[in-house]
């Protein structure tokens, strides 16, 4: 049996919160409570309430800023325990930049600008963690984590931490080899090239207007729902099956970017499921093309 006290113990006051919404915690704003959300604020108090959770063989799970996740209406039978607003510590030597999980994408690339090391201008505008980061090779614009990480320090499943090489893991088009072995990563190091601090912030600036103009910022969502099919782009297909605007309860595929859906105001997590798999039906009734969600789906699973 699981103990708040011991939580407390482990994490600090202010650290550990019951019966929490996860609408407070994920970017598509729905969800049901988590029994636990837990704050750790570095790794030796994320590795110990870790190692608790696996002695009382409680279900955990771990995230950053939510930003790529949907957690179900039901809530969470366990305790989630996020890196966001906890360790986020950025260091810079040379061209590396160090950051632990927690730290945000934006705030890594904006570090990386005022240190005159190119490379990052595409991660600016990416609303994550750069653990979560790391988890989803999170790119844009023709640029991707992949091209900038030489390292990275995990927890691993049977509870090391380990430091990998480039030639340790794997990143690919939105996967990873920490994903598939149920890592959990700690920090990495990310790696670029001289640039002029001013022309970096301008290429930003670029980017971030090109995603305001084509997105729906406005609204609560995920980024980009689909993952793009080979040969394809997910949201054309949803254009070209009829789908733009497609709505469910509040849940409605964007008229502004077809590859999101969108949280209009009320919608539930089950409204944001039947459009995902009604997008997914139809498109492929039509024309024969599996559409995979690129959002994580957080289904109950007490085995964990
Ligand atoms: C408006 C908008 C625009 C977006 N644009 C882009 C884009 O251009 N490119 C892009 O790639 N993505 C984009 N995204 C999606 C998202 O921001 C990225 O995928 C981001 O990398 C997710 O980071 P996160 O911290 O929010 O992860 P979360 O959503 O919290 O988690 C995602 C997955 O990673 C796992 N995870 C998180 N942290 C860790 C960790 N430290 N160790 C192990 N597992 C972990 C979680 O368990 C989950 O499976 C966008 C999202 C939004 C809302």
């Amino acid at each position: 049996m699981i103990r708040k006290e011991r939580l407390v113990k482990l994490l600090g006051e202010g650290r550990v919160f019951t019966n929490e919404p996860m609408s407070k915690h994920i970017t598509f704003k729905v969800g049901g409570p988590a029994d636990y959300y837990l704050l750790p604020k570095n790794v030796e108090t994320l590795v110990a309430v870790i190692n608790y959770l696996k002695e009382e063989d409680y279900p955990y799970y771990i995230i950053g800023k939510g930003s790529d996740l949907l957690v179900l209406d039901e809530g969470y039978p366990g305790a989630i325990i996020s890196t966001y607003g906890g360790f986020d510590t950025i260091r810079i030597e040379g061209m590396t930049v160090y950051a632990e999980a927690g730290a945000l994408m934006s705030k890594v690339a904006a570090s990386a600008r005022d240190a005159s090391i190119a490379g990052f201008e595409f991660a600016s505008g990416i609303p994550g963690t750069i653990g979560g980061g790391a988890i989803m090779n999170a790119g844009a614009y023709g640029g991707e984590l992949k091209d900038l990480m030489g390292k990275a320090t995990v927890l691993t499943k049977d509870g090391r931490i380990v430091t990998y090489t480039r030639d340790q893991f794997f990143l690919g088009y939105r996967c990873s080899s920490f994903f598939d072995k149920e890592e959990i990563v700690l920090s990495v190091e990310l790696t670029g090239h001289p640039g002029d601090p001013k022309e970096i912030g301008d290429r930003m600036k670029e980017l971030n207007g090109r995603r305001k103009e084509k997105q729906p910022l406005e609204y609560p969502s995920a980024g980009s729902t689909f993952k793009r099919p080979e040969g394809y782009f997910a949201g054309k297909l949803i254009q070209d099956a009829g789908l733009s605007g497609y709505r469910v309860g509040g849940a409605q595929v964007s008229e502004k970017h077809n590859g999101f859906v969108i949280n209009t105001g009320d919608a539930t997590a089950a409204d944001i499921l039947t459009v995902i798999e009604d997008v997914k039906r139809i498109v492929y009734e039509k024309f024969q093309v599996k559409l995979e969600p690129e959002v994580k789906i957080l289904r109950v699973d007490r085995n964990r």
